[in-house]
């Protein structure tokens, strides 16, 4: 190389620097070299670093939405036994997976019993939103209510709401796991009230919705927060039988999976799941 020549590269990368454009910054040489032996011209080279920096900043993106999103760990749909889960409507979840209905502002409830799937289910919904550009966050209810119950404490309940209504999708993981308390319920309504058709919920719970009240602490708010959920909702059953425990049963006793379907298949008690609307 002559030394005008790196004296302009130098400059070059300071320009691109300047310009923010780490990628072409990286890969400009190399795309140069490639792109005049094989006989593509100026414009073509500039196509062809334009489009590697949008795609790496596409990707970054993407990882700092995924970041953000603070998943407990990434699940994917494709890692999905749907055979092992006959009770689950495969093609809606698929169709969830297209993410249409967080334009709509429609909310998606996954109701069964622990093991089920229902957290693998939310979080390779709440993945596949984060690639379409989403901005999602998942909590369990446990923790969420937690942190609104402290921020309530240190004055910063707008600070959190403020975050939260920038989302999209709000993911509330185990509601009804454990009791949350009156004011604990009370925090948890005002937000699933305020994410009312601006975003989307995706809810998981262990509960039938007879059984609501009990942990919501309050007759009328479990109404009135059971008719917001609802109203504009996909709901998922995932069924009684855990995949954990199945997995488990296969895994120590490896024989008696040949055993007829009647013996290998029995399973604790499924809970009865009722998905009408409240009072219907
Ligand atoms: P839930 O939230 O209903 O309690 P999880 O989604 O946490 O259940 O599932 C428990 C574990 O079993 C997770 O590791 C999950 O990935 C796995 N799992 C559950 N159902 C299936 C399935 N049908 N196919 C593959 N893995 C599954
Ligand atoms: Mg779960």
């Amino acid at each position: 190389m002559t030394r005008n020549r790196e004296v302009d590269l130098i400059r070059l990368k300071g320009h691109l620097k300047a310009l923010r454009l780490p990628t072409i910054q990286a890969e400009c040489v190399k795309l140069a070299q490639e792109c005049l032996s094989g006989g593509v011209d100026h414009l073509g080279f500039l196509l062809r670093v334009c489009e590697l920096e949008l795609i790496e900043r596409e990707r970054k993106a993407a990882a700092r939405r995924l970041k953000a999103a603070a998943l407990p760990a990434i699940k994917l749909i494709s890692e999905f036994d749907f055979t092992a889960q006959p009770t689950i409507n495969r093609l809606l979840v698929l169709d969830l997976m297209r993410c249409e209905y967080l334009n709509r502002r429609e909310n998606v409830l996954l109701i069964g019993t622990s093991g089920t799937g229902k957290t693998h289910i939310a979080t390779s919904l709440a993945v596949e939103a984060c690639s379409q550009g989403k901005r999602v966050r998942f909590y369990r209810v446990t923790d969420l209510v937690t942190q609104l119950l402290e921020a309530r404490e240190e004055r910063q309940l707008s600070r959190i709401r403020g975050q939260l209504s920038k989302l999209d999708l709000l993911v509330l993981d185990e509601l009804g796991y454990v009791p949350m308390g009156k004011a604990g319920a009370e925090l948890l309504f005002d937000v699933m009230s305020r994410a009312y058709e601006s975003m989307s919920l995706i809810v998981t719970t262990n509960l039938p919705f007879e059984q609501w009240t009990e942990v919501l602490d309050n007759e009328r708010l479990t109404g009135a927060t059971l008719d917001r959920l609802t109203h504009r909702c996909q709901i998922v059953e995932t069924g009684g039988e855990s995949y954990r425990l199945k997995d488990a049963r296969r895994g120590r006793r490896p024989r008696e999976v040949n055993k007829p379907e009647a013996e290998s298949s029995k399973g604790p008690e499924q809970t009865p799941v009722n998905t009408g609307r409240p009072g219907a």
